[in-house]
């Protein structure tokens, strides 16, 4: 058995222990076995037999025993049981019902069923209440979600990348167009839509329904359809008329508060053509919340942007270097990046004290010399402490160009102190920036107590910026809030706390967070050149 081989069957070992909701550091771990396995200089099976597969990086004793069975069976017997058993449209049924995968894959062996379908079917024929530990409490929660027509929605929502890939990906192999909460750049989407021009609907329905990330469809109409991914999630496909294409796009794009108030739709081909028919401007699809008929304004573009403001090096948690961020940044058109790197109080991480960051300037410094005139600005993302107080003295927040100040530990302060809290950091003459002010990470962690409205009026006061941070499962000020601080009279910055030069990407995130915001080119500080913000 050669190396490629064995590679193979660790890796599928460990999607279905994914598929099968089995501890996730077990899959990575097998995962990371199948690489060193690929990229090995030896036969692996041969060190199996002798008895070194350990010497290997990343091999310890459970990895071996299943190679041990691989190389001397040519199987594994676990993973032979559970591709049998773990239908990928089972198990994305099932999670989309809201069953995990071995819960769905007990319910099919007791109804003796192996696939989605028939699986729907034993439920429509009233069996499910003959499986063990299924009470009529339980059925006709199931039945009610198999049932759910109108919006069918994910246990929970998908961030940005996750979600445009999924549907991005769909779009592209049908040659239609995203729509739904990705297309409004919403920051946790639920409605997951594609609107395919189709004058024959069936072959669009039928190449849908073979899609490798549809795992099964739980819906099917003459024009439309849902399917579910293996993790669960459902993605609505509408195949529209071709003379009715723009009219669908619309209404597959908007909140439904915000197509509500258009209504009646007139029909047309494409999206121009049904806001002329409407006697309405084009609306940029990430205004398409709230209901609105108005002349949008014109907004911030990724274009517009001129620098980078908070990033991670090597010398905290980032992947790069002070170098390698900043060709990266100037290879993006940039004219400047600030490296923020994060200071003690942090905690989990790395982060500098005083004399890290004077050193970090003899770096930078070498980095300005060789990228001239890109310019590498000295920054700090400095944690904000329980009472107020920064985690680096102010002779040293003086020296440096650009100062990010971000509470991350003791998040769970109650309002009063929070608000103090942060606005005591904001009077601090050196902060520039309040990175993530509410400090929120999507599906896990809910905003802080914190008082935007005072936070605002802090803000102006002492010149600071707000930070719309582009992480995916950030996206703090997030488009509400940005509203808020715009009406305000807060600017804020477009960031992407990028910790490697891939993330720096992410500056698309950022800035149509603003654009949900309503922000214009001038609301945006990093739009002007360095030298033209103010302090
Ligand atoms: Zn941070
Ligand atoms: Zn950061």
């Amino acid at each position: 058995m050669d190396n490629s081989r064995i590679a193979d069957r660790l890796e599928a070992f460990a999607s279905l222990l994914e598929l099968a909701d089995a501890n996730p550091y077990m899959a990575r771990a097998y995962r990371r076995a199948a690489e060193t396995i690929r990229g090995a200089p030896v036969a692996v099976a041969e060190l199996v037999r002798t008895g070194r597969v350990r010497e290997l990086r990343g091999i310890g004793p459970g990895i071996e025993a299943r190679l041990r069975e691989l190389v001397e069976t040519g199987e594994i017997a676990e993973l032979a049981e559970l591709e049998r058993e773990l239908a990928p449209g089972l198990v994305g049924l099932g999670r989309y019902l809201g069953l995990g995968a071995k819960r769905s894959v007990e319910i099919a062996r007791a109804l003796g069923v192996h696939t989605a379908d028939e699986l729907r079917e034993a439920a429509a024929a009233g069996r499910l209440r003959t499986v063990p530990g299924i009470g009529p409490k339980t059925e006709a929660r199931l039945l009610e979600a198999l049932a759910r027509e109108a919006e069918p929605r994910p246990q929970r929502g998908l961030v940005l990348p996750r979600a445009w890939e999924l549907v991005g990906g769909i779009a592209t192999a049908l040659d239609g167009e995203p729509a739904g909460d990705v297309r409004r750049w919403r920051d946790s989407c639920e409605l997951l839509a594609v609107v395919c021009a189709a004058p024959d609907p069936s072959t669009v329905l039928a190449r849908f329904a073979a899609l490798p990330q549809i795992v099964a469809v739980v819906e099917q109409g003459a024009r439309r359809a849902v399917g579910v991914t293996v993790d669960g999630v459902p993605v609505e496909l509408v195949a529209a008329e071709p003379e009715r294409f723009g009219t669908a796009l619309v209404r597959a794009t908007g909140s439904p508060a915000y197509v509500a108030a258009l209504e009646p739709l007139p029909d047309a081909a494409d999206e121009p053509a049904v806001y002329r028919a409407l006697g309405l401007p084009w609306c940029p699809p990430e205004l398409r919340e709230a209901p609105f008929r108005g002349e949008p304004p014109d907004l911030v573009e990724v274009a517009n942007i001129r620098g980078d403001l908070h990033c991670h090096t090597t010398w905290s948690d980032g992947r790069a270097s002070v170098e390698e961020m900043a060709r990266a940044a100037r290879a993006r058109g940039y004219e400047y990046l600030a490296i923020c790197d994060h200071t003690p109080a942090v905690g989990a991480v790395q982060g500098l004290t005083a004399d890290d960051v004077r050193r970090q300037a003899e770096e930078i410094a070498a980095a300005n010399e060789l990228l001239a005139p890109f310019r590498v600005l000295r920054g700090i993302e400095c944690d904000i402490l329980a009472d107020g107080r920064l985690d680096l003295p102010d002779d040293v927040l003086a020296e440096l160009d650009w100062v990010q100040a971000s509470v991350h530990g003791g998040q769970r302060m109650p309002r009063r102190e929070m608000t103090k809290r942060v606005e005591e950091a904001l009077r601090n003459p050196y902060v520039r920036c309040l990175s993530h002010p509410k400090g929120r990470l999507i599906n896990r962690r809910p905003e802080n107590a914190l008082d935007l409205e005072r936070v605002f009026e802090v803000a102006l006061e002492e010149r600071v910026a707000l930070e719309v941070n582009g992480l995916p499962d950030r996206l703090d000020l997030r488009g509400e809030h940005v509203r808020d601080a715009l009406r305000a009279g807060v600017q804020i910055v477009c960031s992407t706390d990028a910790h490697s030069t891939r993330a720096l990407e992410y500056m698309t995130l950022s800035v149509r967070t603003a654009r949900r915001g309503w922000a214009r080119p001038a609301d945006v500080l990093n739009t002007r050149p360095w030298q033209s913000i103010p302090r």
